[in-house]
């Protein structure tokens, strides 16, 4: 299992990055919607309108994505400080330090995670 101070440093520098991006997607999305209101019209086949409907639902998927992304990195983070990170939470055993170098927020060890 790699040092626990390495694998603290990957998460925190994942945790600011992800954080930046659920604050730019949420102020992406907020002047998509202020946008979708000012080009509101009554024609439903507006092609500006079904643009905006479009990027609105694609930020929305990315935004979802972050803000999961930084609750398991956050649980990542009071795992390390907990002194558990590293162990499958199902099996117990340590997890390969490949995955975890690859996969920081990794709850689970190869077999685990393979077998669901
Ligand atoms: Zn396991």
């Amino acid at each position: 299992m790699p040092p626990i101070t390495e694998m603290h440093g990957l998460l925190i520098a994942d945790h600011e990055p992800t954080a930046d991006r659920i604050s730019s997607l949420s102020g992406n999305i907020a002047s998509m919607v202020d946008a979708s209101r000012l080009t509101a019209s009554d024609d439903e086949h507006d092609p500006e309108g079904t643009t905006i409907a479009f990027e609105l639902s694609q930020a929305s998927t990315l935004l979802d994505a972050a803000r999961n992304h930084l609750v398991d990195v956050d649980a990542a983070i009071a795992r390390v400080t907990a002194g558990n990170h590293g162990y499958c939470e199902r099996c117990g055993q340590a997890v390969a330090r490949g995955r975890l170098l690859a996969r920081p927020t990794a709850r689970t060890c190869i077999s685990c995670a393979v077998a669901g």
